[in-house]
């Protein structure tokens, strides 16, 4: 049933521990959203564009481009107010050698495991994943931790980051991941790594490569909740009226809505 799939990634591995059937309509099926995800509909994908809009600033001014000159491009008042916020994080004072959106790789069972990162910075002997996040709520740090992008980004630079490091992999313990959100500037979500993390991440991720390699059928979630921002509810017979935008966009990730072109990968590590 999973022939045709080549790679996971954080948010086709959310899709499939939130969802099964999810995880099958949107990665292997492929089918387009029949339903809209969230209300008010126009008002959230103005905002996940929006959201899209503020990763280009920020990566165009962190490879070089003048703040003056990229701040002209946010038009809107949520992108100058994020602009303006992100330019006022001291979090990215002297932190090394700077990797904007970059894409890794590495074999996990039948797949490959993709992850496309906002920031890496590289510094004596640490390294800071770093991700923009423009939610309209601040998650907390529970909710965060367990997610599988924080599962996945640390362990696949861990597993494939060797090349940042002149050839030598990164011990977990030199890795931190850090969320930054645009609307809550002063309020970074923080996760360090440590040794027997990363060994139960990959271990996790080997088991569930499996069980999708090995899967019969993608059932429907029990959790009806799930289904209230779901776009698939009218394949599934969960209702029609769509769920809050807010609440909608901390568990379908925006930015995680875009599938990786695979033509743009520029640095894999095999
Ligand atoms: S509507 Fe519910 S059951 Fe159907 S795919 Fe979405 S989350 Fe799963």
């Amino acid at each position: 049933m999973t022939e045709s799939l080549r790679s996971l990634s954080q948010s086709s591995l959310q899709d499939y521990n939130d969802c099964p059937r999810r995880f099958e309509l949107r990665h292997i099926q492929r089918l387009a959203y029949p339903a809209i995800e969230s209300e008010p509909a126009l008002e959230n994908e103005k905002h996940q564009q929006e959201g899209e809009y503020f990763h280009r600033l920020v990566q165009q001014h962190l490879i070089g481009i003048p703040a003056e000159q990229v701040g002209k491009l946010a038009n809107t008042d949520n992108l100058q107010r994020w602009w303006s916020n992100f330019l006022e994080f001291q979090g990215l004072k002297d932190l090394g050698t700077l990797y904007t959106e970059t894409t890794l790789s590495a074999p996990l069972g039948k797949f490959r495991l993709v992850a496309k990162y906002d920031l890496i910075a590289i510094g004596n002997d640490q390294v800071i994943i770093f991700d923009w996040k423009t939610y309209r709520k601040r998650p907390n740090n529970e909710f965060l931790h367990i997610r599988w992008q924080t599962r996945v980004y640390r362990a696949l630079l861990v597993q494939a980051g060797a090349h940042f490091n002149n050839g030598k992999p990164f011990t977990s313990e030199q890795i931190e991941m850090v969320y930054w959100f645009a609307d809550f500037p002063t309020e970074p979500a923080q996760f360090i790594y440590k040794g027997d993390q990363y060994k139960r991440d990959w271990d996790a991720l080997l088991k569930i490569s499996d069980e999708i390699t090995n899967a019969s059928s993608f059932p429907k979630t029990d959790d009806v909740a799930k289904c209230n921002y779901c776009p698939y509810r009218s394949y599934c017979d969960r209702g029609i009226r769509a769920g809050d935008a807010a609440d909608a966009e901390l568990e379908t990730d925006a930015e995680e809505l875009f599938d990786i072109n695979f033509e743009q990968i520029g640095e894999i590590a095999f």
